[in-house]
């Protein structure tokens, strides 16, 4: 049994940290994963071990998914989650939600309790009430911190308007857009795949953006013919580069492993694009990959009770 989690990748840099931070981050992600493999341990499956272990994440503010999603150009939240079936290839997707208090566990009753695989908004909101998922006052996803970011960087965006003159010539850089995308990828004792993701998105998104996590074969996938796959980055450059199902394609079509496979796109093809960000990937065997180029990426995996292993900058 293995569970991978990550909790987005960007510019996390020693520097920029405190200890209290590091600590905090580092304390969450073991819970994360404790959590996660406890319910592999009492005979759980890998989509209920993901949906525990991204649950803790959503809850916490230190992430960008459910409560700490970063803010929309208009200064609202809107989520995107996702969650793929290695075993059967079912999948569910929640796209641009803004009261669902965990959007993965929308993404899992898309899956398991409807026909469709993705649905958004107004509509993705009224089934889950249907379903009897937790709702909550959209004001519950605010934080002042992540409030703070977005003013931040629409000031700078406002300077390099008036300095560039026209909206082209704005500069899309991941690392100005604040990360912290959660997701999870699992091996369960049956031998099922599963992988979710769950976000706010890219901060200071506009016009109703959806990123690549609800996308299944971009943010998410999961195949037992192949890997199970959650990504993190510049979705729009994941979108385009189709990450994590070519990642199990390319260990389906042309052998590669699981870590050839995922350097391949992350720090070969991913790069050449200017597509910043990372994956968590696991296999049948429970072998695991988690590149990143970026500075460091939260993340961390564990196959023993007690085990968890839990990493944030590129040296570790
Ligand atoms: N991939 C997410 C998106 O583009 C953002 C992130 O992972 O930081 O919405």
């Amino acid at each position: 049994m293995t569970l991978v989690i990550h909790g987005g990748a960007g510019t996390i840099v020693k520097e920029n940290m405190t200890p209290e931070k590091e600590a905090a981050y580092r304390q969450k992600l073991e819970e994360a994963l404790a959590k996660g493999y406890s319910v592999l341990e009492k005979g759980g499956t890998s989509l209920e071990a993901i949906v525990a272990a991204i649950s803790i994440m959503e809850d916490s503010p230190l992430f960008n998914a459910g409560k700490g999603s970063v803010f929309t150009n208009e200064g609202k939240n809107e989520m995107d989650a996702s969650i793929m079936d290695g075993k059967t290839t079912m999948a569910g997707a929640v796209a641009g939600v803004t009261n669902i208090k965990n959007p993965i566990t929308a993404a899992m009753a898309v899956m398991n309790q409807s026909k469709h695989v993705m649905m958004a908004g107004a509509g993705a909101e009224k089934f889950a009430k249907q379903v009897g998922l937790e709702i909550v006052d959209p004001a519950y996803f605010h934080t002042d911190s992540r409030y703070h970011q977005l003013q931040k960087i629409i000031k700078k965006e406002e300077m390099q308007l008036d300095h560039d003159g026209d909206q082209g010539s704005l500069k899309n850089n991941y690392n100005d857009y604040k990360y912290g995308t959660v997701g999870a990828v699992a091996l369960d004792q049956y031998g099922n795949l599963a992988a979710g993701t769950s976000t706010g998105g890219m901060s200071n998104k506009r016009y109703g953006r959806i990123g690549d996590a609800p996308i299944i074969g971009a943010g998410t996938y999961a195949s037992n013919k192949a890997c199970a796959v959650s990504a993190t980055g510049h979705g729009e450059y994941f979108i385009r580069s189709v990450v994590a199902y070519d990642i199990a394609a390319l260990m389906k079509y042309k052998n590669l492993s699981l870590s050839q496979a995922a350097d391949e796109v992350v720090m070969k093809k991913l790069v050449a694009t200017g597509g910043g960000g990372g994956v968590i990937a696991v296999d049948k065997k429970g072998n695991i990959a988690m590149p990143f180029n970026t500075a460091g990426m939260y993340r961390g995996y564990i196959k023993a009770k007690g085990k968890a292993k839990v990493f944030i900058y590129k040296e570790e």
